[in-house]
Order: C-alpha cells, then structure tokens, then sequence
C-alpha cells in the first residue's frame, strides 16, 4: 500500500490516531500514535523511540546492556504495507515499523529487519510462511489463581463452536476486512481453546498477519466483554497454546520443496532445510519458546512438538511434514514447526527457522530417518538410535543452547545476541521471585 493510500484510508474512516508499532524481544507489541494532520510527516521522519526500550523484559524493567540506558533514540519507521484500521475501537488504525537509526538505516536490534534479512538470506529462493495460532477464550479478565474458561467444549465439539461462534466470526471478518486472510477455524484441544489459522503469505507478510491476529483477537476479546490469550499455558494442567510456523520455499512460482518422486513428495532442498532446522534445534528453541511459560507447554504428550525430530503427519515431532492435499500436491508441500508458541517475537522466530533451515542447505546436511512412530511409545534406546534429541526443558537450558550455537548468535548479531539472553535469563529470575501463581497471571494477561 503507498503512503498516499495509507492517508485517504485514515481520511476515509476518519481515523484520529495511527498506531506506529513494533514488537519487542518478547512478543509484546508496543508503539506511539501519531495524529491524522501529521500522519504524512511522521510516515517519512519516523517517531523517535529510546534505545533502552528494546532492552525491556516481560516485567517492562530494562535490562542493563551497554549501549542500553537513558541515552539514545532510534526511529519507529512504519511500513504503509501493514497499516490496518482496528476493528474493536472507534478511529484508530496502526501500522508495524521498522526500528532505525537516526540516518534511516536499520537498527541492529530491530526484529522486523532481522526477518527481512533472513529473507533476503534466502536469495532467489522466496520464502512462503502462515502461522497457526491458538488461543484459550475465557469469560473475564483473569485475576492471580483464577481464569475461568469460556466454554467446556471437547477438541472439534460442535458446541465449541456454538460457544465461540460470535467471537470467532468477527475476528475472522474484521481480519479480512483488512486484506488478511484466515483459513480453517476450529475449537481446539482444550476447554475454552480454539483456532483460527492464517493463509499462507510471503515471510514479512505472514508475521505482520500475525500480530494483526493476536492484537485483534485481543481487542475484539475485551469488546465483548470476554478475554483471549495466547499464553502458551495460561493456567495450570491447560494443554497448551501453540502457533505452528509453516514454511516452504518457492522458486519463480514453483514450490522448490516438491518433488513428486519422493514418498513426502519433499525435495533435496526441502530435506537439506529440514536437517538445519534439527541441526539448530535446541538454540532455535530459546526463539521460537521464548519464556518461562513456554516449558509448560513444550512437553512430551501435548503435541507441542517436544521431539527434536522430524515425521510425517508426526503431531509430536518439532519439525511435522503435513500431507499433501489431493489435488494441490505440490503447492502444499510445506513443514510446520509445532516447537513455537506466541510469547516468540514472531520476527525473530520466523527469521531464526529460515536461517537454521537454509544452513542445512547450504551445508547439504541430511535430516536422516524420519520418525514415524509416535515417540512416546517407543523407548528411549530407539529414539537414541533415531537421532532425538531432549529438547531444553527450561527457558534457561534454551538459552544456554542459544548462546552455544555459533551461527544463530551470528545471525542475530552484536546487539540482539547480547540483548536476548540479558532480557531472557532477566525473565527466568523474576518468575522465579514472582512465584507460579503470579507466573501464570502474567502470562495469560499479557499474552
Ligand atoms: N495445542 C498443541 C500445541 O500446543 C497443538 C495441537 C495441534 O494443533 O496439533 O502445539
Ligand atoms: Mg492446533
């Protein structure tokens, strides 16, 4: 969408402030708003943004990293692509930026810019991405020790869908009003837990959809009198949240992850992805499960992906190769990685899986054998000899995994690879001071 586009919307639905918005290392999302008689001059110049606010962690204290503290701004520069006009509010709209440096270059602890170099990493190779969210619907904000769910339904119950019917509906057509399309929804596993999944789409676009999801969903929530969260596990004993990342990659207009010779229908290239995805699999991790919550969900038994394997139709290994769809063989060949939830910036997840994935492709590392035995019924032997690997257990064993792993803490750069751990382990000791009761309630709210 061009700048000029961006303002006759806002003039159109007479829209007073636009959100500038980006998501910080913890997949909150964040920003300042600017008002319609300066909309086209902050679209050029940015909103200026102190460094330090990168460097917060899920209890908004700034970690103290050098180069992080009360001096220095950057811009959030918003890209007129993803403005969308929110539907739960009267006349506001936003829009998902771009950190940069004062001189308009991207800012090294920028998230968004780190999927774009991911993307652009990827060479002529385009990357295709959607995100799977799942989220529980309960019926008020929850308070320390109580959530109450919305409704009881059982995974797939007819009445989980009567149950969530009129919030699902708005949420799927406000979101399409704004051009991003979802697919398939669903009441899922758990009481009071549904999905709603997003149409594949281009990398940056798929993520941007994303947030626009789970801010939605949000506010939608709250204007009916009801409350959403994505927290991976936002009371104890619930199954968990996912928010599965399928990926392929496509060349020209073909999926280059196809081959129809192969019993997967999966190309060298799609194995060779695979194999770096495991290769990079614990530090990966710390990305894609990025908090104390998430190790409430990442385990054996809730489908979460805990395996550090790959199957088809393997609804327990990290790394699913979903079949294909009769018909559409080939441009639905795709991998889900189930090991992700929503408390991972989804720039920084999406980013990492890519470079994990093209640096088996590039090393040409073979996945081996694919797991095609549920891994919870077979011993730990048999997984040894299968190549499984524990993933981390904890938030602190994935970022002692992170901080391990040569390339993904190259990738991510000076500044977020120092940022990440310092706001991560920051995070591990508060929860710990907080206590679970206080653990949960963050989570469930925040998320
Ligand atoms: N709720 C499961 C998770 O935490 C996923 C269930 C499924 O969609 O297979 O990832
Ligand atoms: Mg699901």
């Amino acid at each position: 969408m061009s700048r000029d586009r961006v303002l006759e919307r806002v003039a159109a639905e007479d829209v007073e402030f636009t959100r500038f918005l980006w998501v910080d290392h913890n997949s909150v999302l964040r920003g300042k708003a600017v008002t319609a008689p300066f909309l086209a001059d902050r679209m050029e110049s940015g909103i200026g943004l102190a460094r330090s606010r990168q460097a917060a962690n899920v209890l908004d204290v700034s970690q103290p990293v050098p180069g992080f503290n009360a001096v220095g701004e950057v811009r959030l520069l918003p890209d007129p692509d993803s403005f969308v006009v929110l539907p739960h509010l009267p006349a506001a709209a936003g829009m998902l930026c771009d950190l940069v440096e004062l001189d308009g270059t991207p800012w090294d602890a920028c998230p968004r810019s780190f999927l774009r170099g991911a993307v652009e990493a990827a060479g002529e190779l385009d990357v295709v991405a959607a995100f799977e969210p799942e989220f529980a619907l309960c019926k008020d904000k929850p308070v320390p020790g109580d959530l109450t769910l919305l409704d009881d339904s059982l995974c797939f119950d007819n009445t989980g869908f009567d149950a969530g019917n009129e919030f699902a509906v708005e949420l799927s057509r406000s979101l399409r009003a704004q051009g991003i399309d979802t697919e398939i929804y669903h009441p899922e596993f758990g009481a009071g837990q549904h999905e709603l999944t997003l149409r594949h789409a281009p990398a940056l676009r798929a993520a941007d959809n994303y947030v626009w999801h789970r801010a939605m969903a949000r506010g939608l929530a709250a204007k009916q009198g009801i409350w959403a969260t994505f927290a991976p596990s936002p009371k104890p004993g619930f199954r968990g949240n996912g928010n599965h990342l399928h990926l392929s990659l496509w060349r020209g207009g073909t999926n280059a992850f196809h081959d129809a010779a192969d019993p997967f229908g999966l190309s060298v290239l799609a194995r060779h992805f695979i194999a770096g995805v495991l290769a990079h699999m614990p530090a990966l991790v710390a990305l894609t499960c990025a908090s104390v919550n998430s190790y409430q969900r990442l385990q054996p038994g809730h489908w979460s992906g805990a395996y550090a394997g790959w199957g088809p139709d393997n609804r327990e290994a990290a790394v699913r190769i979903p079949s294909m769809l009769r018909g559409r063989e080939s441009e639905s060949v795709n991998i889900e990685f189930k090991a992700s939830d929503s408390t991972a910036n989804p720039y920084l997840a999406l980013g990492a899986l890519i470079h994990a994935g093209l640096d088996g492709v590039r090393r040409e590392l073979d996945p081996g054998a694919p797991l095609t035995e549920d891994p919870n019924t077979v011993s730990e032997k048999r997984l040894r000899e299968l190549g499984i690997e524990p993933l981390p257990r904890s938030l602190e064993e994935a970022v002692d995994a992170l901080e391990r792993d040569e390339h993904l803490m190259s990738v991510l750069g000076p500044a977020r690879s120092v940022l990440y751990p310092a706001i991560k382990r920051s995070d591990v000791r508060d929860m710990k001071e907080l206590g679970t009761e206080l653990e949960y309630f963050t989570y469930a709210t925040r998320y």
